[in-house]
């Protein structure tokens, strides 16, 4: 049993003592002091259905005891010693990572946020390509640095940073866009943004396979494969950001690009790789990153034993429990009886996804209802959640 502080003791210490930019939806937030795979307890041991693991975050579940384990073994043994020695875990994990993405994309920068990747990835296609020019989409979310700020595309994610060079491109959203799923559209601006934006050369082009911040909206199929093209003709680099559709979260592929049957020549990702623990990684080839020992580039954390044994532990859980099949059945077994619960509530539409985890399931009328639950979510979980819905969905 928990004998810890009381969620109002708690609650007056954030108030006094956390940054007021903090922010929950509750009026009465939840105090959660444990998880166990889906599941999180409050601190009367009451047990609540995670589906949104932390925002796409805790892929394989809550406290996964060989991820524990890992972190554990790896914690008593040496929890930090940055990259100036040599270690195995960052070794092992890199080779591993590496293994899970196409083409040439294998040589590995680790990091400790998606943020800091994304900073890293923008940097190298400016160094490689010797262009300035970032082309990202509107309405995406890609950090919360200068940089990555600046890419970003959503006004409340936005402060008063100066945006360097990058340009937002209108977002290929199938749904609400501005062209329906007319990709050839949509990549006209991209060509127009390097036309008249632009010396001609650009440095890259970054973006999502499915905005996850931006209210879940899968880029209209067709789209990235032409905008690589207008991109690559430029001379630039095209950028997955795959912090939240990556990890094996879309169920058909591991990664989200790969629905879009696209090679990028930079992945970026953070969130699932670590399963709650904090890294990140920049994946890219041999090639491009040649382009960091021009100057000493360093990350103190990045890298560490501690959160690349807890990675490595990560992968091998996906793939001992079979992660991706079970997003993708359990994921379009949600989406049909959420399209079911859509006939009885005339405000909901069921939109998007591969059949996949969290990336399938939403409502649009003004709200979006996004669901990432942890990958190793079942049918009978999907069956409570729907009810859930349909009784809150009916007090709405
Ligand atoms: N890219 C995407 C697509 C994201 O969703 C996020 C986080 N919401 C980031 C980048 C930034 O990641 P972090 O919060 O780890 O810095």
């Amino acid at each position: 049993p928990y004998d810890g502080p009381s969620a109002a003791d708690i609650a007056r210490k954030r108030a006094e003592y956390l940054s007021p930019s903090l922010f929950h939806f509750y009026s009465k937030p939840l105090n959660i002091v444990e998880g166990k795979r889906q599941y999180l307890y409050d601190e009367h041991g009451r047990r609540y259905l995670d589906a949104f693991a932390g925002i796409a975050t805790v892929c394989c579940g809550h406290c996964h005891p060989d991820v524990v384990d890992a972190i554990t073994a790896q914690s008593k043994r040496l929890q930090h010693s940055t990259v100036l020695y040599l270690n195995h875990a960052i070794a092992d994990f890199a080779e591993a990572l590496a293994s899970k993405l196409p083409g040439d994309l294998k040589v590995v920068f680790f990091t400790n946020s998606g943020t800091e990747a994304n900073e890293l990835a923008i940097l190298m296609a400016r160094l490689y390509t010797g262009s300035h020019d970032i082309i990202s989409l509107r309405n995406s979310y890609h950090g919360n640095a200068a940089g990555t700020m600046g890419a970003t595309a959503q006004k409340n994610w936005k402060f008063n940073v100066i945006q360097s060079g990058v340009h937002h491109a209108v977002n290929p959203d199938p749904y609400r866009g501005a062209f329906g799923n007319d990709a050839e559209k949509y990549v006209r601006d991209v060509q127009e943004i390097i036309e008249f934006g632009t010396t001609g050369q650009v440095a890259g082009f970054i973006s999502e396979a499915i905005q996850g911040v931006g209210g879940i909206v899968e880029v209209s199929p067709g789209y990235l494969p032409l905008a690589y093209e207008k991109v690559r003709k430029a001379g630039g680099l095209c950028i997955a950001d795959e912090v939240q559709a990556g990890f094996a979260r879309v169920g058909s592929h591991f990664w989200g690009f790969e629905t879009h049957g696209v090679v990028p020549d930079i992945v970026t990702m953070a969130k699932g790789i670590g399963n709650g623990i904090p890294l990140g990684a920049v994946v890219t080839t041999p090639e491009i990153a040649q382009v960091l020992t021009r100057r000493c580039y360093f990350n103190t954390f990045g890298g560490n034993p501690l959160c690349t044994a807890g990675g490595l532990a990560v992968l091998m859980v996906l793939e001992k429990e079979k992660l991706q099949e079970n997003a993708f059945v359990v994921g379009s077994y949600l989406k049909d009886r959420l399209r079911g619960l859509q006939e009885k509530h005339e405000n909901m539409e069921v939109l998007v996804g591969k059949g996949g985890f969290g990336y399938g399931n939403v409502f649009r009328m003004g709200n979006v209802f996004r669901i990432t639950p942890p990958l190793c979510f079942t049918k009978e979980d999907a069956d409570f959640f729907v009810e859930v819905m349909d009784i809150a969905l009916s007090k709405l």
